[in-house]
C-alpha cells in the first residue's frame, strides 16, 4: 500500500474500527474464560496431581519398601532407602519425590502393590525455590493423610482399583 493509502487509513481509523468492530462481535457470545480460583473448569477423572503416601486406618504406614515405584519411574524421581524393624518388617527410611524431575506419568501408584503411592487430584501446589519442589516421605505422608477421605473415595470410583 502507498504511503498516501497508509494516510488516508490512519486519518479514517479504519483498523480501529476493524479492532471495534471484533469487540463488538464477542461481546455477548459465551464467555470462555472463567474467574480463577472461585471459578474451575472441570477436572478429568484421569488427572494425576500431587503425590501422596496413604496409612491404613489403624495408622500404619502402607508401603513395604518394596521400591517397584523408583525401579519402574522413568524419570527417576524417587530415592527410597529401607530398613527392617523390630517386629521384623520392613519401611522406608526416606522416601523422596523429586517434583521437579517427575512428568506425573502414574507408573508408580500403578506398579505399586499396597495402594500406598498415589497421585492425588491436587494441582494447586507450587514451590518458590528448586528446593520446595522436593517432597520426603513427611511431607507426602501429610499429603495422605489430610486427603485421605478424598483419596479413598476417588480410588473407590476408579474401576482400576476395585
Ligand atoms: S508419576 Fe511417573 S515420573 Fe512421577 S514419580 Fe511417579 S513414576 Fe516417577
Ligand atoms: S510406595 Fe508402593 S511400590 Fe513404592 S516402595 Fe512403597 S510399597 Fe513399594
Amino acid at each position: 500500500m502507498s504511503a498516501i493509502g497508509h494516510y488516508i487509513k490512519s486519518f479514517l481509523l479504519v483498523e480501529m474500527l476493524a479492532g471495534l468492530g471484533v469487540t463488538a462481535k464477542n461481546l455477548f457470545r459465551r464467555k470462555t474464560t472463567l474467574q480463577y480460583p472461585e471459578e474451575k473448569t472441570p477436572q478429568s477423572p484421569r488427572f494425576r496431581g500431587l503425590h501422596a503416601l496413604r496409612r491404613y486406618p489403624n495408622g500404619e504406614e502402607r508401603c513395604i519398601a518394596c521400591k517397584l515405584c523408583e525401579a519402574v519411574c522413568p524419570a527417576k524421581a524417587i530415592t527410597i532407602e529401607s530398613a527392617v524393624r523390630e517386629d521384623g518388617t520392613r519401611r522406608t527410611t526416606r522416601y523422596d519425590i523429586d517434583l521437579t524431575k517427575c512428568i506425573f506419568c502414574g507408573f508408580c501408584e500403578e506398579s505399586c502393590p499396597v495402594d500406598s503411592i498415589v497421585e492425588t487430584n491436587i494441582h494447586e501446589y507450587h514451590g518458590e525455590k528448586r528446593g520446595d519442589l522436593y517432597f520426603t516421605k513427611e511431607m507426602l505422608l501429610a499429603v495422605g493423610d489430610r486427603y485421605e477421605p478424598e483419596i479413598a473415595k476417588a480410588r473407590e470410583a476408579d474401576a482400576r482399583y476395585r
